[in-house]
């Protein structure tokens, strides 16, 4: 089911927690809000939830308006992080609760909730007790809770916040899956950025209160609207100059071609992934040269910061093969590039 929001405003008093939202999410489509803590991320889930009334602004699911309705009365289920199973029931109980709730027959009732523990992988784990699960096991269960009533939006509050990392990364494609195949449309909430590139068919970045941008994953991290979404999504340079004549000139690089934009300040966004160090740097368009300042081995690539000469620190990324030796020592000098095709323009106000 599709939902709409259009000009949310909620304030506690004087603090303003949604500042004017407006947000289409397509059916089927699974939409993360990605902000930091206090952007207003769980009251908008709330507002869609019917947990909120918004003071200004109105909620469309499905085209209807539920702005006003209470939460029963609308067809969403919802997984939050703590959002705890009952604990005195047995797994299949807490699955059956909210049929149990509208009503649904008895026989058809078994039928679905050994379906949705199907569906998250538990079946045979029906006549336990919550505190005989894991906690991955425990959100799967919640999960088969918030969709075996086949409601039209599903609303995923940092569902995996307190799961370990390798528990997290399981269940987030499970429940990618899982939503691939119902077709769910998806609203959910995290402040991980890894979690929404990988998860999202298209990410709402917010920030106190407002919705800066909203776009596909690789959109949102190429080009961000703003210097709030590109540092906020992923590790960034970013370099203010001013734009004349064609080119913007960055203290401790030579000057950067960008013809055909207008003059004015800029930030230019450059990813640690797109410098060149050392010889791969020779050719590069924009040059200059840094000190190596800081190494940190990841694996499969290493991170390095770099103090230009007369210029910023620059933070590069560079993949790392075995047979390869680093490119780099601490106390290093070395030459750092770019290509101008490689930064981004932010226009700066
Ligand atoms: P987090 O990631 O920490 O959960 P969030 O992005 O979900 O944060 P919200 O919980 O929506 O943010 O809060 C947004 C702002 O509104 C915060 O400044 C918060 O303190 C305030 N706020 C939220 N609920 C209330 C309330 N019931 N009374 C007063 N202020 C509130």
């Amino acid at each position: 089911m599709e939902l709409s929001v259009q000009g949310i405003v909620r304030r506690f008093g004087n603090v303003t927690a949604l500042g004017g939202v407006d947000l289409d999410v397509a059916e089927g489509e699974f939409l993360t809000i990605l902000g930091p803590s206090g952007s207003g991320k769980t009251t908008l889930l709330k507002t869609v939830a019917g947990f909120e009334i918004p003071d200004e602004g109105a909620v469309f699911l499905g085209g209807e308006d539920v702005t006003l309705a209470p939460p029963r009365k609308r067809d969403v289920g919802m997984v939050f992080q703590n959002y705890a199973l009952f604990p005195h029931m047995t797994v299949a109980r807490n699955v059956a609760f909210p049929l149990e709730m509208r009503g649904v027959r008895r026989e058809e009732i078994r039928r679905r909730v050994e379906e949705a523990l199907r569906l998250v992988e538990l079946q045979g784990f029906g006549e336990r007790l919550p505190r005989q699960l894991s906690g991955g096991q425990q959100q799967r269960v919640a999960l088969a809770r918030a969709v075996v009533f086949g409601p039209g939006l599903l609303l995923l509050d940092e569902p995996f916040g307190a799961l370990d990392r390798k528990l997290r990364e399981g269940l987030q494609l499970e429940v990618r899956r899982l939503q691939r195949r119902l077709r769910l449309t998806t609203l959910f909430i995290t402040h991980d950025q890894e979690e929404a590139l990988i998860m999202s068919d298209r990410i709402a970045v917010m920030d106190r209160g407002r919705i800066e941008q909203v776009g596909p994953p690789a959109e949102v991290y190429a080009r961000p609207a703003t210097r709030f979404v590109a540092d906020f999504l992923g590790e960034s340079n970013l370099l203010d100059g001013v734009l004349a004549d064609g080119a913007v000139r960055i203290g401790g690089f030579t000057p950067v071609p960008l013809p055909g934009l207008p003059p004015g300040p800029v930030t230019l966004l450059l990813r640690p992934e797109a410098l060149r160090l050392a010889e791969a740097a020779e050719a590069a368009p924009c040059r200059g040269r840094g000190r190596v300042i800081e190494t940190v081995f990841l694996g499969l690539s290493v991170k390095l910061r770099v103090q230009m000469e007369d210029g910023p620190e620059m933070l590069a990324r560079v993949p790392l093969r075995p047979s390869l030796p680093p490119p780099a020592q601490d106390g290093e000098w070395l030459a750092v590039g770019f290509a101008p095709e490689d930064v981004h323009v932010i226009p700066r106000g």
